[in-house]
């Protein structure tokens, strides 16, 4: 057969270069022996989860730490899955965890010498090399319908065979000329195929960057490489963009591992060198005491759109997952608990191979511990940029008062007192904790624990006597003397002797004054709450909270 021919016949494009212009279009990159080429290559879904962070991470710890680069790619041939926007989102939502690219799609670098980091705008190479293939008799074109696929698939299942296009099955694979060219007369779509050499009973020992030593058998799947719209496949274009970018290692999730033998044979037949691989192991949760895999329909915390909507801090989404990616990175943090996660040096080969467990609890203790680094005045610039983006008006209107935030955070976070507290977790729960020091955002529960005409007496002789001026025994003296006013003991110790002489003591009676004033039984420190509210709308709370 003409393969010549037949080559310039399925891919008539005029503009396509001889391969060598490719490789002097690319070439090497300048980079420090031991440097590492790694990238993010999503599809534009507009969906970027947890685990394209959880690689971004290793991908960009890698590249700088060994002096390399971090670019992004986007496979984009799919179409169907394409979303506007989705590019820019991706690379906001790494931005917000501090992972950045040195180059590619979107980013205005003097990098940028290896694109288009857009696969659709790089159809002609991948023509050109499908064209090759053609020529030299490893690809062929195959007219088989979906129909006839099926029927394919439906009979491989039925005889417990390997499903797919290989051995008998790939029926195009050995059309006379006189076949293809009716075929093409008739007008009939095709798709190109690489024409596998390869033969299952051999097995490959492949040495997987993250997974240590792994066997696998030979590809023998005649895979589409070209689809019938010229576009190429993943297999085919990701291969071809590795090469010409000159990635050193492709970090990418363990549902690739079983596509690796099309992988390894594709770079074989094109003659380019092998990149590393590490296959990355899928992130698990524990769901009612079974451990599966995180699910974009079950799980919320899945995207990572969920982190920056419920106001986690960055920093320690960031620790958290540097805590399961590197099994010593924990014990590093502890013996370094100043240092930027940056300093920690980090190795592939301490990552998991397997199941990685993701416990949102653990999550929580690090962004409380994380938080409670922040000074008032940070802590008030992270809840700000929270509620400027996902706050309620009304969240925005009490921001603006930055100076009265300050002092109820300095309050609820211990800031210059014995104890700092952990209580935040994260920017929504914290604007939502400090709610009740606004009347319109009070959402009082009275819940007292005594009768009506206590609760009120307590009140009305408390407020009788309330001063702003008070210090915080001056404000206690008379917390106890309306105790004693009203029946309950002044000291803890009188009560504890005698409880059946009382009818409480004085942290009964502080926690009336708390239920009307903050609207809870519990709350920071009441004497300073009161301070920071002020007299009037101390006054007007402990009046309306009366029964
Ligand atoms: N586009 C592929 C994906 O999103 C990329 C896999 C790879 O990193 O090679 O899964």
């Amino acid at each position: 057969m003409d393969l010549k021919k037949l080559a310039s016949t399925l891919i008539p494009d005029d503009n396509l270069l001889p391969l060598e212009e490719y490789e002097k279009q690319y070439p090497e990159r300048q980079l420090e022996k031991g440097a590492e080429v790694t990238r993010l290559a999503p599809s534009p879904t507009g969906f970027i989860h947890l685990g394209n962070l959880y690689s971004a991470l290793a991908d960009e710890r890698i590249a700088h730490t060994t002096g390399g680069i971090f670019y992004l790619r986007i496979e984009d041939t799919d179409l169907k899955r394409k979303v506007d926007g989705a590019v820019e989102s991706v690379i906001r939502s790494l931005d917000y965890f501090g992972v950045n690219f040195d180059e590619g799609a979107e980013i205005d670098s003097p990098l940028n010498k290896y694109g288009p980091y857009y696969q659709r705008r790089r159809a002609s190479i991948y023509r050109a090399y499908a064209k090759d293939l053609i020529e030299r008799g490893l690809a062929y074109p195959c007219f088989c319908t979906e129909d006839e696929l099926n029927a394919v698939r439906e009979e491989q299942t039925a005889n417990k065979e390997i499903t797919g296009y290989y051995g008998k099955y790939a029926k195009c694979r050995n059309l006379s000329e006189e076949q293809i060219y009716a075929n093409l007369k008739a007008g009939k779509p095709f798709v190109i195929r690489l024409k596998s050499q390869g033969d299952t009973s051999n097995k490959i020992t492949f040495r997987d960057a993250i997974k240590g030593d792994i066997t696998v058998t030979e590809n023998d799947q005649d895979v589409v490489i070209l689809k019938s719209d010229g576009i190429p496949t993943y297999h085919f274009a990701h291969a071809i963009d590795d090469h010409f970018m000159h990635t050193t290692l492709v970090i990418r999730g363990e549902e690739w591992l079983s596509s690796l033998p099309i992988h390894l044979e594709l770079f074989k037949v094109l003659g380019f060198r092998l990149p590393k691989y590490g296959h990355t192991c899928s992130l698990m949760k524990v769901d009612n005491g079974v451990k599966r895999k995180l699910s974009k329909r079950k799980d919320p915390e899945l995207s990572l759109d969920y982190y920056r909507s419920a106001g986690y801090y960055p920093k320690a989404v960031v620790k958290y997952l540097m805590t399961i990616l590197n099994s010593n990175f924990e014990e590093w943090e502890r013996k370094n608990p100043q240092a930027d996660y940056r300093d920690f040096k980090f190795s592939i080969s301490k990552m998991g191979k397997s199941g990685a467990l993701f416990d949102i609890d653990k999550l929580n203790d690090i962004s409380k511990a994380e938080l409670s680094t922040l000074s008032a005045e940070q802590t008030y610039d992270f809840l700000n940029g929270w509620v400027s983006e996902f706050g309620t008006d009304k969240d925005r209107q009490h921001f603006a008062d930055g100076q009265y935030i300050i002092k109820i955070l300095n309050l609820i976070c211990g800031i210059g007192g014995k104890k700092r507290r952990k209580d935040i977790v994260r920017a929504e729960s914290g604007v939502r904790m400090i709610d009740y020091f606004f009347d319109d955002t009070f959402a009082p529960d009275y819940c007292y624990r005594f009768d009506k005409a206590t609760v009120n007496s307590v009140i009305d002789g408390f407020a009788a006597v309330y001063s702003e001026a008070d210090d915080n025994s001056a404000w206690f003296a008379k917390v106890k003397q309306i105790a004693a006013d009203n029946g309950f003991a002044a000291e803890m110790s009188d009560y504890k002797a005698n409880p059946e002489n009382y009818k409480g003591s004085v942290a009964d009676v502080a926690e009336i004054l708390r239920i009307a004033v903050t609207g809870m039984p519990n709350s920071p420190d009441l004497c300073t709450v009161m301070g920071i509210l002020g007299a009037s709308r101390t006054l007007a709370r402990l009046n309306a909270g009366k029964r």
